[in-house]
């Protein structure tokens, strides 16, 4: 099986949409284009730390696929109905009927963005002591679950840690490392087992239907109920699609729809599959956690009908939720990141594969091997690639890993990566071709790339604010 991904012939999809608004480029950031000097100031000025650029700053930004969705007319026409009543907003009702209709749970809890989302779900259910499985980690999420007092607990499969393993799924679950922690704390110290679709640490990477179909269960004989990361669910129903025997004749629709029915509730970044610039959800079929978090939700976030959001943003997300599915859509979002890993993988870049479904990783560790760990191989990449040619990228390595709370010290974890997110429906193959001829011209030079020392950080969530130095004086010597 895995070969066969390895051997799969790469074929161009092109995008079910024509270009009908743009956006235009400052002068800033075409001077940025052309100018390295403006560069080296800004990245210098940044901390090294691509996060702390300013958009005007940057050429092509490739930072994050969240919140930087184009909508399309329709989610813009969806935007002048917005009805901004305090209460019982139509657009509330309009997501609610989507959530329903696609995602199949029963009671919607709108939030402005998905942290939000996950904080009302970890404060409710979550007690001090628990422990949490999760199949990796996505950094809110696991802050989160810690600021409740839970411990996060990997139970992913050994591949995901391998960024040359060519396993399909390697958001997979492995069983045996939950049945372990089952054991080892006792099903009522698990409030959940936490659920991510389409990995992003592990590269974007989604798990089977016979993962989850066996992980389900295994919950359910332990009465563990399961808390999907929904944020990239299309992207794991796509790969399902092309990869997993049984499912290759389902629309993506029908196999989300699937995956939901095996899970009890979800906590939803519409930022990213949704395509829409804000929002989130948190939805559940158990009355007893909706009633908490509607409860909760006026605390932090507003009333339960609308939740932190306007309403015309509730419009747009209820309208991308339905786009979102659509096939033709997933499989030319999807083909566009593959069409930028197989330009890399030909040049022989190292980079995380299979190519995950929202971005590329370039492999830090291999790209960069004179660079040891504690001189943050990955920051100093993703500045690098900035100084060279005007891309963002984002960090995703020992700086977003943080410090063990229970410790202080540093987590080093295996993966040493640069990811390279691509926003939807926002940049052309030709935008493609130009950061991969950039990425080959910087690993061409990476000998000449030096390591970087953190000379600012915070407690919680470090990759966003940190501030680095260069270890040997310059980044490119
Ligand atoms: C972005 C993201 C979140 C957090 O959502 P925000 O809208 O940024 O608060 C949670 N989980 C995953 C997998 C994400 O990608």
């Amino acid at each position: 099986m895995n070969e066969s991904v390895k051997q799969e012939r790469f074929q161009i999809i092109p995008p079910p949409y024509r270009i009908k608004v743009v956006e235009l480029l400052s002068k800033e950031q075409m001077d940025i284009a052309d100018n390295r000097q403006k560069r080296e100031e800004a990245i210098k000025k940044a901390g090294y730390n691509t996060f702390l650029l300013k958009e005007d700053q940057v050429y092509i930004d490739l930072l994050t696929d969240s919140g930087t969705n184009a909508m399309s007319d329709n989610q813009w026409a969806g935007m002048m109905l917005g009805d901004e009543a305090y209460a019982g907003s139509k657009n509330f009702y309009n997501l609610e009927k989507a959530v329903r209709e696609i995602y199949g749970y029963k009671y919607l809890v709108p939030t402005h963005q998905g942290r939000a989302a996950e904080h009302i779900m970890s404060q409710i259910l979550i007690k001090p002591g628990d422990s949490v499985p999760n199949n990796m980690y996505f950094t809110t999420r696991r802050v989160h679950q810690e600021l409740a007092g839970a411990t996060w607990v990997d139970v992913s499969i050994d591949e995901a840690h391998d960024p040359q393993s060519w396993h399909p799924f390697k958001g997979n679950v492995d069983l045996e490392k939950l049945e372990a922690l089952i054991q080892e704390v006792g099903p009522e110290k698990i409030p959940y087992m936490s659920l991510e679709a389409n990995v992003n640490m592990a590269g974007g990477q989604p798990f089977s239907m016979e993962n989850l179909t066996a992980l389900r269960a295994l919950c359910s004989k332990h009465e563990i109920p399961i808390m999907l990361d929904g944020t990239r669910l299309v992207e794991n129903a796509y790969f399902i699609q092309r990869r997993e025997t049984g499912h290759e004749k389902k629309s993506v629709r029908q196999i989300a729809r699937e995956i939901c029915s095996y899970t009890d509730g979800v906590t939803v970044s519409g930022k990213k599959d949704a395509l829409v610039n804000i929002g989130g959800f948190l939805a559940c079929n158990d009355k007893k956690l909706f009633v908490e978090a509607r409860a909760m939700v006026v605390v932090f976030e507003g009333l339960h009908t609308y939740g932190g959001l306007a309403g015309r943003d509730m419009e747009a997300m209820a309208r991308g939720i339905y786009e979102m599915v659509q096939d033709r859509h997933v499989a030319a979002r999807v083909n566009q990141v593959e069409y930028l890993g197989h330009l890399l993988l030909q040049a022989r870049v190292p980079v995380v594969v299979p190519i995950g479904g929202h971005a590329v990783f370039l492999d830090a560790r291999r790209f960069l091997p004179h660079i040891p760990q504690e001189r943050y191989p990955s920051q100093a990449l993703s500045a690098a690639l900035y100084l060279e040619s005007g891309i963002r990228g984002m960090e995703r390595g020992m700086v977003s890993s943080g410090r063990d709370p229970a410790t202080g010290e540093e987590r080093k974890p295996r993966l040493e990566l640069v990811r390279l997110a691509i926003p939807r429906r926002g940049y052309t193959h030709t935008d493609m071709d130009f950061v991969a001829q950039a990425i080959i011209r910087l690993y061409r030079m990476r000998k000449r790339i030096s390591g970087l020392k953190m000379v600012y950080e915070t407690e919680r969530l470090r990759f966003f604010q940190a501030r680095f130095r260069p270890a040997g004086g310059r980044l490119t010597g």
